[in-house]
């Protein structure tokens, strides 16, 4: 069930809608968390989050879920794509955010954690700086330009070696100047491509590279009843499920959320951040 649904976001994407994750499956080569020391709690300050270790020979780390023997725990995650050269479609009228699906977390209380490009904080500084002042959600970084650090991602245009560090530093940035506050030291990759020289390129950095093992399939999606199965049928304790918050490219994501969190909750799971997962990962906490 799950192939033709990849293709089909893999054809969208090819022919150009370069929004997106346009997420797969697990990429190969995600270093695996450390072995689970203290359970899944509260959000670690802000000041201070947990990080994985960098892996062999200093590569930047790769978090894919959180650990599954610690209880029903998931991570929503939702990347705020806009890619950099997108301005005149927004300019046009083309919602790259997706204020009601923000206004649907903050009504059924779910924390989750939000990977924004540097363009998407251009383009809605007011929103950013809503979520990364709210204790419900933490921000993280997702590029500046949402081009791919890999060759061949999905036809995202691509990023040269020499420009990756700047346009993560970018991204943080522009956060920053939104009003972010806090960004956390986490980055997905968009598309999430990468490969061992885009890994070692921004190592030094203190990143984390989050991932998932759950694809929501809500991006180019409009049957919100498959997306929700789909995520239904992926959660798995620890797990970090991968959707959008960008209206354009994921038009049913708010109804998925509104559907998916009641069920996932009936069903005993609780809803944490990212940084929860990783500091049970990485026994921080
Ligand atoms: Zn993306």
């Amino acid at each position: 069930m799950v192939i033709p649904r990849l293709r089909h976001i893999t054809t969208v994407c090819a022919l150009g809608a370069a929004l997106a994750a346009c997420g797969t499956a697990d990429p190969a080569g995600g270093a695996r968390p450390a072995p689970a020391k203290s359970p899944v709690s509260a959000s670690p300050s802000a000041s201070h989050p947990p990080v994985l270790a960098p892996g062999p020979g200093g590569l930047t780390p790769v978090f894919e879920h959180g650990p599954r023997s610690l209880g029903k725990t998931v991570a929503l995650t939702f990347d705020a794509d806009m890619t950099s050269d997108e301005g005149p479609r927004a300019a046009a009228g083309e919602h790259f955010d997706n204020p009601d699906l923000i206004g649907a977390l903050r009504a059924l209380k779910v924390p989750a954690t939000i990977f924004m490009t540097g363009r998407w904080a251009d383009e809605y500084p007011t929103e950013a700086r809503s979520l990364g002042h709210d204790p419900l959600f933490e921000v993280a970084n997702h590029s500046y330009s949402h081009y791919a650090f890999t060759d061949d991602c999905y036809g995202l245009p691509t990023i040269g070696a020499g420009n990756m560090r700047t346009d993560v530093e970018r991204a943080y940035a522009s956060l920053h100047q939104a009003g972010v506050p806090h960004a956390l030291p986490y980055f997905r990759f968009p598309g999430g491509c990468y490969d061992k020289r885009a890994l070692r390129t921004l190592s030094g950095l203190g990143l984390t590279a989050v991932q998932w093992d759950v694809v929501s399939g809500d991006a180019f999606a409009t049957d919100a009843d498959a997306v929700t199965q789909q995520v239904l049928d992926g959660v798995k304790p620890g797990s970090v499920v991968i959707m959008h918050c960008t209206l354009s490219a994921a038009p049913t994501t708010e109804q998925v959320v509104r559907a998916v969190v009641p069920e996932l909750r009936r069903r005993g799971y609780r809803f944490v951040k990212v940084s929860d997962l990783i500091g049970a990962s990485s026994g921080h906490r």
